[in-house]
């Protein structure tokens, strides 16, 4: 705990009086370009990876960059869903995952979750990813199981997405764009589905 109280305190006084431009038009505005749905996962960075300064970024970290389907009732990942897109209007939504994945590596090889029944329940929200990736399991050639689900899965929250209401208006006005990318944490590559193909491929330089 030491070392981020010392970070906090080298924050406000080396970097914050650099950025103070930066966070006194921060301090009353919020105008965020996109929303970026990762993975809780500590070595994955979203402001980071897409170089994106503080207020650029509306971001939403689950476990697994899981988005469970709508149903109505109380859901943090489905208020922040319709924050971002109803109020904010952010023009683009990426859903994140990444290399090894904990959350993927579990459900990819059935490790016994009997200890952890609240990971056990939020991981039901991939059940669509293993349903799509289960087919390639009888594949001959050799393959990834867990890059396999890990890109199954972001295909699957791609779709939970858009069973969002706020999601589904903007897609029918053509006010927002959905995307899903992979990073792989060793070497700092980001790859994008292909939607029309369902295929992942390296992330064009824009
Ligand atoms: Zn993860």
């Amino acid at each position: 705990m030491h070392h981020l109280a010392q970070g906090v305190q080298r924050f406000r006084q080396d970097v914050f009086p650099r950025r103070a431009e930066l966070f006194e038009r921060l301090a009353t505005t919020h105008e965020p370009g996109a929303l970026f749905i990762g993975c809780s996962d500590a070595r994955v960075v979203p402001e980071l990876i897409t170089q994106r300064e503080p207020g650029e970024l509306f971001v939403i970290r689950t476990a697994g960059n899981l988005v469970p389907a709508y149903t109505p009732g109380p859901d943090a990942v489905a208020a922040g869903v319709e924050y971002a897109v109803g109020v904010l209007g952010v023009a683009d939504i990426i859903v994140c995952g990444h290399s090894a994945c904990g959350a993927m590596t579990a459900l990819a090889e059935g490790q016994d979750l009997a200890a952890l029944p609240a990971v056990a329940d939020w991981l039901r929200h991939a059940d669509a990813a293993r349903a799509r990736t289960a087919r390639n399991e009888e594949a001959a050639e050799p393959y990834d199981k867990v890059a396999a689900l890990v890109r199954g899965n972001v295909a699957a929250q791609l779709a939970n997405l858009a069973t969002h209401p706020s999601v589904a208006r903007a897609l029918a006005r053509d006010a927002v764009r959905l995307h899903g990318w992979v990073f792989d944490i060793g070497s700092g590559t980001v790859e994008e589905l292909d939607a029309g193909r369902g295929r992942f491929a390296a992330l064009p330089a824009a």
